[in-house]
């Protein structure tokens, strides 16, 4: 139980505002963190956090179980509401997710359904609405109830205008402004960011990336594209489309890439580049049959297949390096499809920033994998709608 707040000074409300901001801003925190956080001591931010209980405004429990770490979960304090939930939707090249979560993001219901995102925006558009629809009700909530809902997706957003740019990637959703195709079917303002991006929210705020303030997460699946953390912030540049990485040139590298140029990182480390790969070290099944490849979390260490995805972080170490050296970030978190692959990637793109990158900037940064797997990108679309402005009114009052 706690102790009642009591009339409220003009000065215990600022600071109840200025946890309240953080929370809504980072999403869920330890108390440490949000001392760290205002620049209050512990002891005024225990305080006023008593306080935000007894109203009611936030919750304090363990951290979501959503990753696969071990050991005892750290407790945080999160925004909340009586009833409300958040929703979050994760674009893909080939399936669209909606999940429905708390506002500490422990997730109530997911749907996924499994279609050509890339080729047939309007009907990922209308399956994502179905999906939200049916999470909604397997969770028992209704839209009365949802606080914010947003979404990433796999493409470059033009952070003025709100729509898709590149003519090149996504192409048929070039001129689409999915955040109002998104609220006009959900009858709900929606907040949509790049996935890349929105993974990088997902792993900082329920992940690996807990606390850091200048990180590379990378999303290396067919694409391959940076969300970049600097400052505190997520670096979006001029326009919103930084961190396509994925098109930096390769010395060597030949390939007919789908923006129209030649020889760029995701010709040779898409995943569905690096399977093509695994084929020929993986033995062959009866009579000749093309080899299955396995789950890249089960491939052996020290095995011919492990070499051909260590292969594959040295080059994605290699284009990392230079970024390494002009922006001297605190850690890489890989992940996407490839990210699941654990050691031999993390192995083979330490190697290339060791050898690449300045000497004090390569021993400044940690590479490790994403905690979340390839629902950093979910996770990150919960993370946003808890600090979207509908949902930070409704928890901040
Ligand atoms: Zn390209």
């Amino acid at each position: 139980m706690t102790a009642s707040p009591g009339p409220v000074s003009a000065r215990r409300r600022r600071t109840h505002e200025q946890i309240l901001a953080v929370l809504a801003e980072h999403g869920a925190a330890s108390r440490a963190e949000l001392s760290r956080r205002t620049g209050l001591s512990r002891s005024a931010v225990g305080a006023c956090v008593v306080s935000l209980l007894s109203e009611g405004l936030v919750a304090e429990g363990a951290a979501p179980s959503a990753a696969a770490g071990r050991g005892r979960r750290p407790s945080v304090v999160s925004l909340r509401s009586a009833t409300g939930v958040v929703v979050g939707i994760d674009f893909g090249h080939a399936h669209v997710t909606a999940a429905v979560a708390t506002g500490a993001g422990e997730i109530l219901a997911e749907c996924t359904g499994e279609l050509d995102v890339d080729g047939r925006p309007m009907r990922a558009l209308d399956t994502s609405a179905a999906l939200v629809g049916q999470a909604l009700e397997a969770s028992g909530h209704e839209l009365a109830h949802v606080l914010g809902i947003a979404a990433g997706i796999p493409g470059p957003l033009d952070v003025r205008t709100q729509v898709v740019r590149a003519p090149t990637i996504l192409s048929d959703w070039v001129g689409l402004d999915p955040a109002a195709e998104l609220s006009r079917r959900l009858r709900h303002p929606v907040v949509v960011g790049n996935d890349a991006d929105m993974g990088a929210r997902g792993e900082r705020t329920y992940g690996v990336g807990r606390g850091l303030d200048d990180f590379f997460y990378i999303k290396a699946s067919h694409g391959i594209g940076a969300g970049i953390v600097l400052g505190g912030r997520t670096y979006r540049g001029s326009t919103g489309i930084a961190g396509e990485i994925g098109h930096t040139q390769l010395p060597g590298a030949t390939s007919w890439c789908r923006c129209g140029s030649r020889g760029c990182l995701e010709t040779v480390v898409s995943i569905t580049e690096v399977r093509r790969q695994l084929t020929h070290v993986l033995k062959t099944g009866a009579g000749g049959a093309a080899a299955e490849v396995p789950a890249l979390a089960d491939i052996e260490p020290n095995s011919a297949a492990a070499r051909v995805i260590t292969d594959a972080g040295r080059t994605i170490g290699r284009v990392l390096a230079d970024l390494v050296n002009c922006l001297n970030p605190a850690a890489i978190i890989l992940g996407g499809d490839l990210g699941t692959a654990g050691t031999p990637l993390v192995v083979g793109v330490r190697e290339s920033i060791d050898r690449y990158a300045q000497p004090a900037s390569a021993h400044a940064v940690s590479v490790r994998s994403g905690r979340l797997g390839q629902r950093a990108e979910l996770f990150g679309a919960l993370a946003t709608a808890v600090a979207s402005p509908a949902a930070a009114g409704a928890a901040g009052g």
